[in-house]
């Protein structure tokens, strides 16, 4: 499995899905760049988001709100005092961690602390270090294999600890925000402290009041925003999955309290839809609800959806019933004005009434009848979704004849990076005109179109478009010239079919509508 992980996150390097940041200088740790493939699946899993939840629908509208937020909006929101992680400093590997996914650092059965060295000088040094310090345990490395050469890097060992072990400082709280300053003169006595905001849905509360005015909406409506957000992370792990600057997909839903119960059950069973929707393995998601201490104080009700990635279920996308806590601490902060006020007696809308789960004692008796919306949230973490796709699409392909296996990303054509691949059957001249046509008319219809007239046999050709998950491969031979057909071949299949060549663009843009 983790080689297979390893083999998926070569061919992200080398075929340009993903980039260490700043590679050429060292690179930057957790910060990853998108390459030319990896922006193109990320921007078509964020358009299906959009597409389904604004463009499919007539009761969501679209926000795009600043990253820089002011001190006030998240000490309202809770997150200046509350947006922690506990803390602990291991002084021997100078690593922190939440002491509640360290498991690097708990005894095994054995009652030793397991810990992985990057380096052989990195192992000696901690191994002396633990010597000189004799009352705290022992370290042990196993560094040499049975023929006496050093063992493959990272060096596994372990540590005896006794009851005053060395590693882990007692916990502390850690605010997981960047702040900084807006004023570069005197930040001291005037301080003008903003964060990089940790989510995108604060931003969408303050604006609350703005979008019902503008857009004359009322609840049942929602507002969506698709951003980067940023949490200082204790620990960054597996690649894109945990990083400090992430991307999120958010859609805040406004209801009536009484119609909220329905809309949290709607908004789980919808969004965890889609996830299976792109998906090869649909196995391979899970919806998790949280146990009532896993919750925000003020949340009724969370669900996360959850990806089987190569070390474990993972968190992709959280759905909250946040009740009116957001809006109501910003009234209370600033006396904004976020009730809703309704002249004359609310009635339950068509979708609530028809599926019975109104909570008629929860409305209002009394006219006019005045209420804070509640909040059905589901935050879905960009960055994840792409590395889940990824896992979910990766195959490996035997042959039968003993070669090493080929990989096949088996991405829902509507996330392929690249749509339409056009292959002149050999690179002379003859095949440009005709190459071109087809070209042009697939990139007019907004398809991501590649031209491969390189001098490789066509069916290696085809394997490097199967490699980056490319679905559809056309063909432009000599009976093309006769007859103007090409042919389309099916990635998953390997099936070709003849088309006029006028008509190809028709073929794919059906497929993708499928
Ligand atoms: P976790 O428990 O994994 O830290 P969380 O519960 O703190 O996640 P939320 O606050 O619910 O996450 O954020 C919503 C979504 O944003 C998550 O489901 C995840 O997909 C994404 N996300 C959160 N933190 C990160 C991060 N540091 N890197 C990448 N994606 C993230």
């Amino acid at each position: 499995m983790a080689h297979k992980f390893r083999t998926l996150l070569d061919l992200c390097r080398r075929r340009g899905f993903l980039y260490q940041s700043a590679e050429i200088y060292g690179g930057l740790r957790g910060a990853y760049d998108y390459g030319p493939l990896g922006v193109e699946l990320k921007k078509n899993i964020l358009n299906s988001w959009w597409r389904r939840h604004v463009y499919y629908r007539d009761d969501v509208v679209g926000l795009d709100t600043s990253i820089l937020t002011p001190h006030p909006v998240l000490k309202a929101s809770g997150h200046v005092d509350e947006f922690t992680d506990l803390l602990v400093d291991c002084t021997l590997t100078k690593e922190r961690f939440r002491p509640d996914k360290a498991p690097a650092l708990t005894t095994d059965k054995n009652g030793h602390i397991p810990i992985t060295a990057p380096d052989k000088d990195t192992a000696l040094a901690w191994k002396k270090a633990i010597q000189e310090q004799g009352q705290h345990g022992k370290i042990v490395f196993d560094m040499v294999d049975p023929n006496h050469t050093p063992v493959e890097l990272p060096y596994h060992g372990y540590v005896e600890p006794n009851t005053n072990s060395p590693f882990l400082t007692d916990s502390r709280p850690f605010n997981l925000m960047f702040k900084t300053f807006l004023d570069p003169i005197d930040p001291i006595d005037r301080p003008s402290t903003v964060y990089l905001r940790p989510e995108t849905a604060q931003g969408v509360f303050v604006n609350f009041e703005q979008v019902v005015r503008t857009m004359k909406t009322k609840p049942p409506f929602g507002i969506a925003q698709v951003g980067k957000s940023f949490r200082n992370e204790i620990r960054l792990e597996h690649g894109i999955f945990r990083t400090p600057e992430f991307e999120q997909l958010e859609l805040e839903y406004f209801v009536a309290p009484w119609e909220s119960k329905h809309y949290f059950k709607y908004w789980r069973k919808e969004r965890y839809n889609w996830w299976l929707e792109h998906a090869c393995h649909p196995e391979n998601f899970r919806q998790r609800d949280h146990a009532s201490d896993e919750m925000a104080h003020y949340a009724t009700g969370c669900t996360d959806v959850e990806y089987l990635y190569p070390w474990g279920w993972g968190e992709v996308e959280g759905v909250a019933h946040r009740g009116n806590y957001d809006l109501t601490q910003h009234i209370k902060n600033t006396g904004a004005n976020f009730e809703i006020v309704e002249e004359t007696q609310p009635v339950f809308s068509d979708a609530v009434q028809a599926s019975g789960e109104g909570e008629a004692d929860l409305m209002p008796t009394e006219l006019p009848a005045r209420y804070v919306p509640h909040v059905v949230e589901s935050s879905c973490g960009l960055n994840r979704a792409m590395l889940a796709y990824l896992c979910d699409a990766f195959h490996q392909v035997e042959d039968g004849k003993g070669k090493p296996p080929r990989n096949v990303l088996k991405l829902d054509p509507r996330l392929a990076p690249i749509k339409c691949a056009i292959m002149p059957l050999t690179g002379k001249s003859e095949f440009n005109a005709l190459t071109q046509k087809v070209a042009k008319s697939l990139r007019r219809k907004g398809l991501f179109t590649v031209v491969e007239s390189q001098k490789l046999k066509i069916g290696k050709r085809y394997y490097r478009h199967d490699e980056i998950g490319t679905p559809w491969c056309i063909t432009v031979d000599y009976q093309s010239l006769e007859d103007d057909t090409v042919t389309i071949r099916d990635r998953d299949t390997g099936n070709q079919e003849r088309v006029h060549w006028k008509k190809v663009h028709q073929v794919i843009g059906d497929r993708l509508m499928q």
